[in-house]
């Protein structure tokens, strides 16, 4: 299938009630086992490349990897430039091929961060290309721990809608209590000030940091107005978590690293088939 777009694949998920993940995609194993999943529970999904979580892996590298996938799957596969940090960046991921970019730039001023936000808007859309940005500032797990902190760099409902007005974005990342990573104690989702954002911003919502919540929670969160879920702490970990019991009998089975291979690409497609189905997402690509 060619490449699909991000704005097309979320503004159907925005329509029709669903969240898409967007999964971290660092390697080969993981990018198959993903895809299969999608292709067989017949979804739409989305493959991020993050630098900052696979440095090890270059882009010029990790961005043809997802591409190639997607144009090979069977079903609308997205791809993403994850926490982009500069319009250099942006404009290389762009040059790779990818459909699609994030523009992280929640560090700064918000006069700022509309400013740089914009301009990308106008460079990506000039080739085709989607842009997703983000307001507020999805916090590490320290940050969450204290509530003040992480309060204040909550998204306002106001000014995600002036944002969106003046960047034109395809898609905005909020914060509401999401952390990335893994969630320190009981996580505190603020989902009554997403429905909010959703009221006032016509474009879809995004959550980072969805790893490590209960299953029952993701409906609540699709349901508040959240399009696209980003997903990964959680399944990495699970995935260490297995192996560790894979080798507990002393690794018998597991003598030449192409079993580990093997066996990651089982474990990313079963995971990705079981996210698949918490966000909805499943047979919406039939
Ligand atoms: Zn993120």
């Amino acid at each position: 299938m060619p490449l699909a777009s991000l704005k097309e694949v979320l503004g159907q998920a925005l329509r029709r009630g669903y969240g898409v993940p967007s999964l971290l995609a660092g390697n080969l194993e993981m990018v198959i086992g993903q895809v299969m999943a999608a292709e067989e529970k017949a979804s739409p999904l989305i493959l991020a490349y993050n630098r900052g979580v696979t440095p090890k892996i270059p882009m010029e590298l990790g961005i043809p990897l997802i591409v190639n996938a997607a144009t090979r799957a069977g079903v609308p596969v997205v791809t993403i430039l994850d926490h982009g940090q500069n319009l250099e960046e942006v404009v290389k991921a762009i040059h790779l091929g990818t459909s699609s970019v994030m523009f992280d730039g929640s560090n700064l001023s918000f006069e700022e961060n509309v400013r740089q936000t914009r301009e990308i808007v106008r460079v990506a859309h000039s080739v085709g290309v989607s842009v997703e940005a983000e307001l507020g500032s999805v916090g590490s797990p320290e940050a969450a721990s204290v509530e003040s902190n992480a309060e204040r760099s909550f998204t306002d409902p106001d000014a995600a809608a002036e944002f969106v007005e003046r960047t034109g974005v395809d898609a905005l990342a909020v914060s509401f209590g999401n952390v990335h990573g893994l969630y320190r104690g009981e996580p505190c989702l603020d989902l009554e000030r997403v429905r909010r954002i959703h009221a006032l911003v016509d474009v879809p919502l995004v959550m980072h940091g969805a790893s490590g919540l209960d299953e029952g929670a993701y409906a609540g969160i699709v349901g508040s107005g959240i399009s696209k879920v980003c997903y990964y702490t959680a399944m990495g970990m699970g995935a260490c978590r297995d192996l560790r019991e894979l080798m507990a009998d002393g690794g018998q089975n597991v003598t030449v690293y192409h079993h580990i291979i093997s066996w990651a690409l089982d474990y990313f497609y079963a995971e990705t088939k079981r996210l698949l189905d918490l966000l909805g997402c499943s047979g919406m690509a039939r």
